[in-house]
């Protein structure tokens, strides 16, 4: 996944790396939650979360959010 990511991205994942301390991924719980630090995330940014096909970052932590195993 994070092999497509442009060179913009990379440096932003970086920072995010830094800034969370190793963590910068957190899950989208089934509630439309996140795992890191439990903000619920407005319905239209679950919906993309669940879809894939772009970064959402949390509301909360900032954390790049991705969905829950199924
Ligand atoms: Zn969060």
């Amino acid at each position: 996944m994070w092999g497509a990511l442009d060179a913009e991205s990379q440096a932003a994942y970086d920072a995010l790396w830094a800034r969370t301390q190793g963590h910068p991924v957190a899950v989208l719980n089934a509630d439309g939650a996140c795992s890191r630090c439990g903000v619920t995330q407005n319905s239209a940014a679950a919906q993309r979360v669940r879809r894939g096909d772009v970064l959402v970052k949390c509301s909360g932590c900032g954390r790049i959010l991705v969905a829950a195993e199924s």
